[in-house]
Formats: structure tokens, sequence, C-alpha cells
């Protein structure tokens, strides 16, 4: 047994009871929270180890409902066209890159951007990966690369109809291997069918994608309406909307995440209410595609569960945070708008839609996971329940993660990555990643 004491630290429990509790221990009790309780009140002993938070911000990890750990190696790229629209900048960029990923790539670009999740305090992610050159056995190495790090990860392969009808199924195939491997006690690893757009999936496809998740009760993971180009290519080919296509295969359901849905219209948020299908938003990425905002706003009217991704544009959900609220105040054109709706994407949402996977994650509470960040933060003025969040947006955002601890493990501890050699992961990173250059 292991226990590690957090002492005397400023607790956010944040989830649904929501407290900041002054001067509070953690003990955590292998990959439990065991106990909180006021500094001093209990006798220290038999433990492993205690970590002094005196004037720290001890919290739930960060979660990232969408993003592409494959990206890492789109940084500082030059040999690109440039584009004109969205779907240029999927045959310029993304599709480029991502063809001529070898396994290794996957594994070192997955490594990389876990380590910088780790750094900003991300602990638990919702990945989306496509490498149709070395697709056979990829999320292994994800999975592995995950594994190494300490981090819970819940993660997909991207099926297209893009690269041919063989490799649309040699990716339905790596996913149900996948899914077919986890160990449904694994409380790290989980696993979706991944999908990349409606207008790089065929029918057939999409009906054989319906097919797997239904007979292995999982949901799916796809890019939904993210430009109006997808929009408009299911009006064209299908005569229906994208949403109402996905419906149609049985893609849709309260274990599927949409990502985007920038251009979905007022039925389609109605079915993916009644669906019980979670939406990801990823506003940066939206704004640097240029193509469009989603209006959160709406769609949590419609109570539709929303949450935060990043599309793989930063490691920060915190930086993910304030630009979607100032996005939405902007196209809005209103200067209070955002800040709740996102705000409780990030907070409340993210955890909801993770813990349709994993449980008992994203709050500091008797009996969950121990997925805890502590921050050094100070500030200039009161810190409480109800100005929590405003510390959020505009404080706690520029607060260093000092130290990361998933599973009642510490993965980053004063900075340092612990369960890697952080120097030679990224070294071995640019040397593939020049190869990988070399090769477009
Ligand atoms: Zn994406």
């Amino acid at each position: 047994m292991s226990q590690l004491l957090i002492k005397n630290a400023t607790v956010v429990t944040l989830g649904a009871s929501n407290k900041i509790l002054f001067h509070h221990d953690l003990l955590i009790e292998n990959d439990l929270i065991k106990d909180i309780y006021p500094t001093g009140s209990k006798n220290d002993l038999f433990l492993t180890k205690t970590i002094d938070a005196e004037n720290k911000i001890v919290m739930p990890g960060f979660i990232n409902v969408h993003t592409h750990f494959y990206s890492a190696f789109a940084r500082g790229i030059s040999k690109i066209s440039p584009a004109k629209n969205f779907n240029e900048i999927l045959s310029n960029l993304w599709w480029k890159l991502d063809s001529s990923l070898t396994l290794e790539d996957t594994k070192l670009s997955a490594m990389t951007s876990i380590i910088d999740g780790i750094k900003k305090g991300t602990t638990t992610v919702i990945d989306h990966h496509a490498s149709p050159m070395e697709l056979s056995g990829s999320l292994d190495e994800i999975k592995k690369a995950c594994q190494n790090l300490g981090i819970r990860a819940c993660l997909c392969y991207e099926v297209s109809n893009r690269s041919g009808d063989v490799i649309a199924q040699l990716g339905l195939e790596e996913n149900k291997n996948f899914l077919e491997s986890l160990d449904p006690q694994d409380k790290m690893i989980k696993g979706l069918m991944g999908l990349h757009a409606s207008f790089t999936l065929s029918d057939e496809t999409l009906k054989k994608a319906g097919e797997i998740t239904k007979a292995l009760k999982v949901g799916c993971h796809i890019h939904t309406a993210e430009a109006k180009s997808d929009q408009e290519h299911a009006q064209k080919n299908y005569r229906m909307r994208v949403v109402e296509r996905l419906e149609k295969f049985n893609i849709l359901g309260n274990k599927t995440i949409c990502a985007h849905c920038t251009h979905i219209n007022d039925e389609e948020m109605k079915i993916l209410k009644d669906t019980d299908t979670a939406v990801a938003l990823n506003h940066q990425s939206n704004m640097n595609n240029a193509v469009g905002i989603s209006d959160i706003k709406k769609m949590m009217d419609y109570d539709i569960l929303v949450g935060l991704g990043t599309d793989a544009m930063t490691a920060d959900m915190l930086e993910e945070l304030r630009a979607s609220i100032w996005i939405q105040r902007l196209t809005s054109d209103n200067p209070t708008a955002g800040f709740m709706e996102c705000t409780k994407a990030l907070v409340n949402n993210n955890a909801h839609i993770a813990n349709r996977y994993f449980a008992n994650i994203g709050e500091i509470k008797k009996g969950y996971q121990a997925d805890v960040i502590i921050l050094d933060y100070s500030s200039p003025t009161s810190l409480n329940k109800d100005s929590f969040l405003g510390h959020l947006v505009f404080g706690l955002c520029n607060a260093l993660v000092e130290t990361t601890i998933v599973a009642g493990k510490i993965v980053m501890e004063k900075r340092k990555i612990l369960l890697v050699d952080e120097l030679t992961v990224f070294s071995e990173a640019q040397i593939v990643s020049k190869k990988l250059w070399d090769r477009l």
C-alpha cells in the first residue's frame, strides 16, 4: 500500500461538492483519494511520501475531450502549400503529414504531446489518431506511450475512405482489435470507434462502424460539420444533414463524441440531445482554420453535454478556455457572453464526458480517482467559491503547474517528468520528425 499526503493546501474540489477548503490535507492511498481533512487534525502515520502545498492550489487535473497527439510533428513545418479553405488545409497539411507517419512517429509524437499536457496539468485525454501508412498496431503504440507516462486516455483510430476502401477497412479493424484487446477492469485506458468525418466516409463504412460499436457496446468519436463543406457534401450526396446521416447509421449515443459541430441547425441539435451524444468544441482550432464558431449557448440551451477540446492547438486547457470565451464574446457582440458556458464546459462537462468511459474522475472527493494537480498561485484578491471561476480564467491560467498526479502516481514533480527521461524523448522525436518532414 502506498500513502501520499499533500499537506496544508488550498483544495479546490470542483464537481458536485464544489468547495474550496483552506489549510487542508489530502490523503491519497494507492490510486484513490482516501481522505480530506483540516491540516493537523490527524496523525500522518505510515506515509510513503509527503508534499508540502502551503500557498498552493490543489485541484483535479484537466481533461481534454478532443485532440490529436500526432499533430505534434506539424509544429514549425514549412513544406506545405498555402490553403484557401478547410479542405485544402486537410489535403495540403494534415493528410500529407498523417499519411507519412510510421509507428515510431506515432509513439514519439504521442509521448511529446502527453508530456506537454502533463506540464499543463492535463491528466486525462481523449485522442483521435490517423496514420494510414502504418495503421495496424498504431493504437497499441499510443497506449504504451500513455502507460509509460502514466496518464489516463481514451483512444481511437480515425477511419476514413479518403485513402481508399482497403485502408478504411483496416481502420475499422484497428479500432475493433484494439477495443477487444482492452481489459474492462483497466481504469486508465479506454477506447472508441474513431471516424474522420461524414464527407470522407462511405455509407458502407458508416454502416460497419455502427454495427461494430453496437456489438462492442462502445461509442464513436467523429468530426461533425466542422466546416460548412461537410454539411454541403452531406446534403448534396445524401440529401440529409450530417447529424441525420450519423443517426441513420447508429453512430450517435451517450458514448459518442461529436467534435466541433460548428455548422449544425436546430434539428441536428435536437437529435444530439435526444441521443444524449456529447459535443467537443475546439474554438482555437476553428479560428485557426477559419471555419466558423459553434454556438455553445444554443447547444447548452438544448441541454446537450458540451465540453472543450483543443484539437491539438495547445496542450493547455486554460488557454483554450480563455480563447473560447473571447471568441464567443466577439461573435455574439456581447462582452458578457460565453463565460458561464465555457467554464461549465471545461470544469463540469469535460468530467461528465470522461466519466462515460472512466469512473470517478474530475473531482476531489473521498473514493474518487486521485488525478490531482498542484499549482503555485498567489492572488492579490480573495479566492472563494464565488470568485473561483474568475481566478481560473484571469489568474490560474498563468499559474505554474508544479506537480501532476494521475491515479495516485506522481508523473511530474516540481516540473520534472518522473517516469521517462524527457530530454531523451524530445531528442528522439526531433530525429524522427526530421525524417518524417524529409519524406513529405
Ligand atoms: Zn480534430
